[in-house]
């Protein structure tokens, strides 16, 4: 299955990925916020920070769309990077 992709400004045409508001703000402030990442079966990467993480499925479903950011897989491994979490 192809993985819909997204165009960045900084890397270009890549695979899209899904990450929580605050990760979108981390790349921005620099400051790490965590990063639990999963890949699903359909291989679009998607990652949310500390705080969304401790949260039961359900608030955090609460949140809404609005909570959700999209990133290029390129932002998105500078995410990583930031927070010192490898991806394979
Ligand atoms: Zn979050
Ligand atoms: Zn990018």
């Amino acid at each position: 299955m192809k993985v819909p992709s997204v165009t960045c400004g900084t890397h270009g045409r890549q695979p899209k990925t899904y990450v929580c508001q605050h990760i979108v703000q981390s790349l921005k402030d620099g400051e790490p916020k965590g990063f639990w990442w999963s890949r699903g079966p359909d291989g679009i990467w998607d990652a949310v920070c500390n705080e969304c993480n401790a949260l039961s499925q359900e608030d955090f479903d609460a949140l809404g769309p609005d909570n959700i950011g999209v990133l290029c897989l390129g932002c998105f491994e500078d995410a990583a990077a930031l927070n010192e979490v490898e991806l394979d």
